[in-house]
């Protein structure tokens, strides 16, 4: 028990190492925004959330000029009670987006606090034993990519051990299976093929794809929809040889219940949207209870503990862009990663990265 004295926050600009394209992004480099938490005993957590270069100053004003205010003199281990408080005091402004990062930066912070008072890892305090998890790999499969360069890539990614590969989609309906085809012929059945579409199609063209795709092997079809469009999901889920994927575009357990009631097979919660570790475990638990399994979204460092500790947890996202900005990478090996047994969620930020990629709006 230890009383909440002081909250900051920074933002730093990353660079991605290579230039990355989707359906719907074109980026070459993401904000981090940080919030770090004292307690009167000087006891320091971290937490943070992300965004694809655009929102961060929004994130970091929400924290600053009102979480800080509400927060300062709260118990720092009551984290579900200064959740709601925050989750509520949001509502006529958020209930998803700016807001729900703002609260997961937040979040991840109290729990760092409670996993270093208690001494143990993140693992550990959510019942887990720590075991590695399976991990595919996301960072070369770009839209802008062609077809030589993918195959190129899967098959370095095979030699590295990853359990699959995912490659986006979102092309004209020709070029994206025959690129889809190319990798899947490049693998002969050794690890999983995945497509991402980032929201791309109506229901028609992607019931359409998805029928090429279950013919091919492909192991599941990502955000084929708008995010918005629920009953496209519902409709495609009911028919779709293949298990349909989405997730890391919604942010709350009310969301995910929509989802999961539409039919989906795996779920995305990425920790760093989802308000934090509190609301990811709680969706994790809506997705046990109807056998929906997870695969989350990006930021592998601190999933590979979350999905560690649960048992509907199929694999971790490799993507390995954030790595330099922490004093201690994950292990990774054969394709699997161990989550971190220090005691904290196993994030710790390198000061000089603190530095160099510090940035200021104005
Ligand atoms: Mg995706």
């Amino acid at each position: 028990m230890s009383k909440i004295v002081d909250m900051d926050s920074q933002i730093l600009k990353v660079p991605t190492d290579k230039h990355i394209s989707d359906s719907i992004h074109s980026t070459e480099f993401v904000e981090i925004v940080i919030c770090r938490i004292t307690t009167v005993d000087g006891l320091e957590g971290t937490g943070f959330t992300y965004t694809i270069g655009k929102g961060g100053a929004s994130i970091k004003a929400f924290l600053d000029g009102y979480v800080k205010k509400v927060i300062i003199g709260e118990e720092s281990s009551d984290i579900n009670g200064i959740w709601n408080k925050v989750w509520w005091m949001a509502q006529p402004v958020g209930r998803g987006g700016i807001t729900e990062h703002a609260i997961a930066a937040l979040d991840i912070a109290l729990w760092d606090i409670k996993c270093i008072e208690a001494g143990k890892p993140l693992y550990w305090m959510l019942g887990g034993n720590g075991r590695p998890v399976k991990l595919y790999e996301t960072n070369s499969g770009w839209l802008h990519y062609t077809e030589e360069e993918l195959v190129e890539s899967v098959k370095s990614v095979m030699k590295s051990g990853f359990y699959g590969f995912k490659i986006k989609v979102g092309r004209p309906f020709e070029e994206d299976m025959h690129r889809l085809k190319a990798v899947v012929d490049a693998v002969d059945g050794k690890i999983s093929i995945m497509a991402d579409a980032n929201q791309a199609w109506s229901y028609p063209e992607g019931l359409r794809r998805s029928k090429m795709m279950e013919r091919m092997g492909i192991a599941w079809i990502e955000e084929p929809f708008p995010a918005d469009d629920i009953e496209a999901y519902r409709k495609l889920s009911i028919i779709s040889g293949i298990p349909v994927a989405a997730g890391e575009t919604i942010f709350t357990k009310y969301e995910f219940m929509k989802y999961i009631n539409a039919g989906i097979s795996i779920a995305q919660p990425d920790v760093c949207r989802t308000g934090g570790i509190t609301e990811w475990v709680q969706i994790s638990s809506l997705c046990m209870a109807n056998n929906v399994n997870i695969a989350p979204h990006f930021i592998m460092q601190l999933h590979a503990p979350l999905v560690s500790s649960i048992p509907c947890g199929l694999y971790v996202e490799y993507i390995p862009w954030m790595e330099k900005l922490f004093s201690e990478k994950p292990k990774i090996e054969k394709g699997m990663i161990y989550p971190s047994s220090k005691p904290g969620t196993g994030v710790k930020f390198h000061n000089r990265a603190l530095e160099e990629y510090n940035i200021e709006y104005v």
